[in-house]
């Protein structure tokens, strides 16, 4: 009723007067991002752009991909931006001014793919009449086949192999913070393990910004363990560090995060080696180790080092704690994790204290 209702928001706004870390949410669409704001968002920590290619778009990547001139290529990108101007315009809107982190493309190859096995039969079948497109994918699918493709052709890796794909994204994200005025993008770069793969991208995308006139803050996702190790070089070239702490545990622990019910997770819990899933609850010893590593050095390079996180642990109670002793600025979760986020980083600012923590 009324009065249970206003007493949650006492709680709440006691709450954020509190807490020393600002609570974002991971968000991919303008009604993502509207709902993050019922729930108390002050930002968009993670969209996942890739989202944004699944559904009638698959055709154009598959486009992309399979383009073999640059005039091919060209046509694709250029029918997906204004898509992409779009999507990006909404997410600004509904955010009004907050920050939005906008990660560039990073698909498991496969997923936009037709599959592999599939098409091989239909062409097989299909004999002498099957349609010269389907020859055509299939032999590009036999050229990018990866036996790990989880290890394979994702995140800065792609953009670095297919030419244009991550200019195309922040041409689009550059003509909608125009479009939107006020707006604050926030340009990260996933799957980072090395500065070389960052500089180049950064560089060829700070150039795209000085062109167009806007403003905005490039940075990388933390999410394999060298980039963790590197983080004093990784610093040189980026702004900001958002961790990615679904690829760091699967990286980290060398468990698949795709097969999390694995036969031997009991025995671990049996073993007593974890009480929790890692991917649940933030390894302290392992993954938090790195975390803090990264911290550390990082900050040593770039003092001012915006840090984030936007894996799943961001809306995990006891990971949020750790990230506020290892002094990150904000976490990033699920908006319907955003009200248990603003409480728990309220509660372990009243705990550890505040300020003194990094
Ligand atoms: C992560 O790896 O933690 C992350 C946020 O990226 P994704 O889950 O999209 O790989
Ligand atoms: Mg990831």
């Amino acid at each position: 009723d009324d009065e249970l209702v206003r007493a949650v928001h006492r709680i709440m706004s006691h709450a954020d007067e509190v807490r020393r870390m600002a609570v974002r949410a991971n968000a991919d669409t303008g009604e993502d991002s509207a709902r993050a704001r019922r729930f108390g968002a002050q930002g968009v920590g993670l969209c996942r752009t890739e989202h944004m290619f699944l559904g009638e778009r698959r055709s154009l990547v598959e486009d992309l991909v399979l383009a073999t001139s640059a005039e091919e290529r060209e046509r694709a990108l250029a029918a997906l931006e204004p898509l992409q101007r779009e999507d990006f315009t909404k997410i600004f809107q509904a955010m009004e001014g907050m920050p939005v982190t906008i990660r560039l493309i990073d698909p498991p190859l496969h997923e936009f793919l037709p599959d592999y096995t599939e098409l091989s039969v239909k062409v097989a079948v299909a004999g002498d009449a099957a349609e010269e497109k389907d020859r055509a994918l299939l032999a590009a699918l036999k050229r990018l086949h990866e036996e790990n493709p989880m290890l394979g052709l994702r995140g800065v890796r792609l953009g670095l192999v297919i030419p244009g794909v991550f200019a195309m994204q922040v041409r689009a994200i550059a003509a909608a913070a125009k479009a939107v005025p006020g707006s604050r993008p926030e340009i990260m770069i996933p799957l980072v393990a090395a500065v070389q793969e960052l500089e180049h991208v950064k560089d060829e995308t700070r150039r795209i910004l000085e062109e167009t006139g806007v403003d905005a803050l490039i940075g990388t996702m933390i999410e394999v363990p060298r980039a963790a190790l590197t983080a004093g070089q990784i610093a040189e070239a980026a702004q900001f560090f958002s961790f990615g702490t679904n690829d760091l545990t699967q990286m980290t622990w060398g468990f698949s995060r795709d097969d999390v019910e694995a036969a031997f997770f009991s025995k671990y819990l049996e073993l007593g080696v974890f009480g929790v899933s890692p991917f649940e609850t933030l390894d302290r010893d392992g993954v938090g180790g790195l975390v803090e590593i990264a911290v550390e050095r990082g900050r040593a390079t770039r003092p001012d080092l915006k840090l984030g996180i936007c894996g799943e642990h961001g809306g995990d109670p006891d990971s949020i704690h750790f990230c506020h002793q290892a002094g990150l600025d904000y976490v990033s979760c699920s908006p319907f994790r955003v009200p248990v986020a603003r409480l728990e980083a309220a509660r372990a600012t009243l705990v550890c204290g505040g300020s003194d923590t990094r």
